[in-house]
């Protein structure tokens, strides 16, 4: 991911966004449609970009969060052992 990624984009190709949380190490995924919805599907949506626009659910922290970006796989999750070729 080089260029500027949108909401709408990650929604498009099917990326997962995994918050983390740095305080409690709560972790989940975003809603990314809803964020969308809210944001409009043109808001940036890099790490820093999502940096205050969500809380963690648990003990709401804003600014310590983490954000992990998985793309869809058509093969399978290839982190799980079975995906590996070489
Ligand atoms: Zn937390």
């Amino acid at each position: 991911m080089g260029a500027k990624w949108t909401l709408q984009q990650l929604v498009d190709e099917g990326y997962t966004v995994t918050a983390y949380c740095h305080r409690c190490h709560h972790n989940g995924p975003l809603d990314l449609k809803r964020l969308a919805a809210k944001l409009g599907p043109d808001h940036p949506a890099m790490h820093d970009d999502l940096v205050g626009i969500t809380h963690c659910g648990k003990c709401r922290e804003v600014k310590k969060m983490g954000f992990v970006f998985q793309p869809a796989s058509r093969t399978g999750n290839p982190f799980n052992g079975s995906g590996w070729k070489g």
